[in-house]
């Protein structure tokens, strides 16, 4: 696998042109620009290095987010909040920050007195989402939120309302925006350089282990997750989509659960489904998502082409993107570090971030709308964003 880093020059062209219904094709421009390292490149001199701490050091904290906060140049691991205070000291002694930067969940208010710590990243179970951000913006803090933002519109908009009354940044989790072979894709279907976009064929899936123990057993718990596979790995397909329908939302949606293979397991939540967005003219995207399978794959077809990001669309790594009109090829990177980077630089700037609040409601706005069709046998639901 290669690994060079990704040229600042191609993710700004790929994100450049915007038109989106077309408030959120704005905000990923303007979050593009934002994204540049302009004093790496001037005798301007670094700006300051935003504190952030992240709030649950589970395995997407511990295996990613921790190791990218030593790559990002916008900011570093200031400070934790967890509810292993023995496990925030190994985070202390590991990251280099001091314990007194160590917080428990219900002792986030403190925050407010930090300045070490700017930024708050928000990495519990979906269903603590609303509650940790809330927490933060009212400690006055930036805040970025992983994905799926919230379980549902209701909390997105409590979220955004509260970090705008608190004057703070909210950003979402979505890494592939700033992925070099998503960018090209986004770019291709902007600039209609196979014409313009037709269909899109996305599914992402791993299997459960056997016993809850073996993954987060939250993930089938419905209160804490939300819903299923379609919160968890679902919602990159329509992320895909949406990148390629110039961020709009689809006009409405149908949707069918699969048989439950594994009752054992999946009592509160849907162990698979599958969906159709429907656009204006015809324009189709189809999506799946499954705990019982392994698939992580996506291709859009155009007017006169069509393009394949791979086998490993949705992954870290290894992302590839075959078209019609030959391979594009780019360096693999370190996704969230230049997710996080840009998230911070956009939030330093009062800019909007690439992949704001407002991104995170609307995919919450399609998965609920999702959900109502599943529930209703596969009737057609609109979707209000
Ligand atoms: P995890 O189970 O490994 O970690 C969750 C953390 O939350 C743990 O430290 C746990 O102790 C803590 N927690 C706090 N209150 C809890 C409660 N009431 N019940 C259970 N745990 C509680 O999960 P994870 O895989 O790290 O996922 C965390 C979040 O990150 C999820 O929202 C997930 O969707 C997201 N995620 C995003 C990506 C990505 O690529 N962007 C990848 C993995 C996970």
């Amino acid at each position: 696998m290669r690994d060079r880093s990704l040229s600042p020059a191609a993710s700004t062209a790929a994100m450049r042109a915007s038109s989106r219904r077309r408030f959120l094709g704005r905000l990923c421009a303007a979050g593009a620009a934002a994204a540049l390292p302009r004093w790496s490149r001037t005798a301007e001199p670094a700006p300051r290095s935003l504190g952030v701490a992240l709030v649950g050091l589970g395995s997407y904290s511990t295996s990613m987010l921790g190791p990218a906060l030593q790559q990002t140049r916008r900011c570093h691991l200031a400070g934790v909040v967890t509810g292993d205070p023995d496990k925030g000291r190994r985070w202390a002694a590991q990251y280099g920050f001091p314990e007194s930067n160590i917080y428990g969940y219900d002792t986030m208010g403190r925050l407010e007195a930090n300045r070490d710590i700017d930024v708050v990243y928000v990495v519990t179970p979906n269903g603590l989402h609303a509650e940790h951000t809330l927490a933060a913006a009212r400690a006055g803090k930036h805040v970025i939120c992983e994905k799926p933002m919230a379980i549902s519109v209701a909390e997105c908009d409590a979220m955004i309302a509260a970090c705008r009354q608190a004057g703070v940044g909210l950003s979402i989790g979505y890494r592939l925006h700033f992925e070099p072979h998503t960018l090209e894709y986004i770019r291709i279907a902007r600039q209609r350089e196979f014409g313009a976009m037709r269909r899109f064929d996305g599914a992402y899936a791993f299997t459960m282990g056997s016993t809850a123990a073996a993954y987060s057993a939250w993930r089938i718990n419905r209160k804490l997750a939300g819903g299923g596979p379609l919160m968890d790995l679902g919602i990159y397909v329509i992320q895909a989509v949406c990148m390629g329908a110039a961020e709009a939302a689809p006009l409405a949606v149908t949707a069918r659960f699969e048989p439950v293979t594994r009752p054992e397991l999946f009592k509160q939540v849907e162990q698979a489904l599958h969906w159709r967005m429907e656009y204006p003219d015809g324009v189709q995207g189809l999506g799946r998502a499954s705990y019982n399978d392994s698939i992580s794959h996506f291709r859009a077809e155009a007017t006169h082409g069509w393009l394949d990001l791979g086998d490993s669309a949705f992954q870290y790594r290894g992302q590839q993107l075959l078209t019609s009109a030959g391979e594009r090829d780019f360096p693999s990177i370190f996704q969230q570090v230049e997710q996080i980077d840009a998230s911070v630089a956009a939030m330093a700037a009062g800019q909007p971030s690439p992949v704001p609040g407002a991104m995170g409601r609307r995919d919450l706005a399609i998965i609920e709308a999702i959900y109502a069709s599943a529930r209703a046998d596969g009737k057609r639901i609109t979707v209000t964003v």
